[in-house]
C-alpha cells in the first residue's frame, strides 16, 4: 500500500544524532548550513527480507561523501550500520528503502562552515520498484538530458552530495514533461554518463560495455552487477562510450540501489530490446539481494 501522506507526516521512528525520535519530531532549523549551501550527503539502500543489502559499503560511502565535502562524521561504519539496522527494526520493516543523510548544522552562516557540527539521520520507508513493477519487464524510456555531468574539477563528483542532484532533478522534470520515465545524461566531454539516479550498461554481441565512472558515482549496484556478469563468464568493458555508439547496442539497462536492474527500451532516438542477458542479470541481482543465490 502506498502511503500518500507527506514525508514529514508519518508514523514511525527516525534515527537522529544518536537516538530514535518520533517521525514527526525529526526536525532541523531553517538556518541549517546544509539547506543554504548544499552541505549535505546521503545514501540509499534497500532491505530485503530483513537484511540491508551491501550495508557497510553504503555506510562507508556516506562517510567518504562527507569527507569529500570537507566534513568528517563522528560515527564509524560499524555505528552507522548498527543505526540503520536499529531504525529498520524500530519501524518493524523487513523490505524497505533506507535513507541515511548527513549534513552540516546551524552553528555558522555564510559559505564558510568550519564551525558547523555534523549531523546524521536515518529514515526507512516502503518503496516499491523505482520505476514501477511493469517497467522491470518492459523497460523504461529515457529522454536525453540537456544538462551534463560536471568535470571532476568542477564538482566533487564522487561524493553522493545533495548539490549534485540539482541537475538530476531538472533533467528528470524535463523528461517527465515530455512523457519519459527518466533521462540519460552525457558528461562534460559529451560522453555517455548515467541516468539521473542509476548507472548505465550496454550490451552488444554478448559483451557488456559501461562508461568509466570518472565523473559520476561508481555505484555499489554497478560494481555488484559487473561482478555477477564476470562470474557468469561474460566480458565487461569499462571505457569511454560516445553517443554515436548507442545506435549499435542491442540492450541497455540501468543499475542502482533504488532502481535495481531496470531494462531500458529507448533512449532518445535509439531503441533497445529487453533481452535475455539483461533479464538474467536482473534475476541474478534479485537472487543475491534476497539471498537466494
Ligand atoms: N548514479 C547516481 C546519480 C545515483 O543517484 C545512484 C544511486 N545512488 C547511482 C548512480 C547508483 O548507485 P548505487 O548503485 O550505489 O545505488
Amino acid at each position: 500500500m502506498i502511503d500518500e501522506r507527506t514525508y514529514d507526516d508519518r508514523d514511525g521512528w527516525i534515527w537522529l544524532d544518536g537516538k530514535l525520535v518520533p517521525w514527526r519530531e525529526a526536525n532541523i532549523h531553517v538556518l541549517t548550513h546544509a539547506l543554504h549551501y548544499a552541505s549535505s550527503v546521503f545514501e540509499g539502500q534497500r532491505a530485503y527480507e530483513g537484511t540491508i543489502f551491501k550495508l557497510s559499503e553504503h555506510s562507508a560511502r556516506l562517510r567518504n561523501s562527507a569527507s569529500l565535502l570537507g566534513f568528517e562524521l563522528p560515527w564509524s561504519v560499524e555505528q552507522i550500520d548498527a543505526a540503520c539496522i536499529e531504525t529498520l527494526a524500530a519501524n518493524q520493516m523487513t523490505d524497505a528503502y533506507v535513507r541515511p543523510v548527513a549534513w552540516r548544522g546551524s552553528e555558522q552562516m555564510g559559505v564558510a562552515a568550519q564551525r558547523t557540527k555534523p549531523h546524521m539521520a536515518i529514515a526507512v520507508w516502503h518503496w516499491g520498484a523505482y520505476f514501477g513493477e511493469e517497467k522491470l519487464r518492459t523497460g523504461i524510456r529515457l529522454d536525453i538530458a540537456t544538462w551534463r555531468r560536471p568535470a571532476p574539477y568542477t564538482a566533487p563528483v564522487h561524493s553522493k552530495a545533495a548539490g549534485l542532484y540539482m541537475i538530476a532533478t531538472l533533467s528528470k522534470h524535463q523528461a517527465a514533461a515530455s512523457g519519459f520515465d527518466d533521462a540519460l545524461m552525457f558528461d562534460w566531454r559529451g560522453q555517455v554518463a548515467e541516468a539521473t539516479g542509476a548507472n548505465a550498461f550496454f550490451i552488444r554481441d554478448g559483451i557488456i560495455h559501461t562508461p568509466t565512472p570518472d565523473c559520476f558515482l561508481d555505484g555499489i549496484t554497478r560494481r555488484t552487477v559487473i561482478d555477477l556478469a564476470r562470474r557468469r563468464g561474460i566480458a565487461v568493458v569499462e571505457r569511454a562510450i560516445w553517443p554515436e555508439e548507442l545506435e549499435g547496442f542491442e540492450q541497455f539497462f540501468v543499475t542502482g540501489s533504488a532502481a535495481e536492474v531496470t531494462p531500458v527500451s529507448s533512449a532518445g532516438p535509439w531503441n533497445f530490446e529487453v533481452g535475455d542477458l539483461t533479464r538474467q542479470l536482473q534475476k541474478d541481482y534479485s537472487d543475491l539481494a534476497n539471498r537466494r543465490g
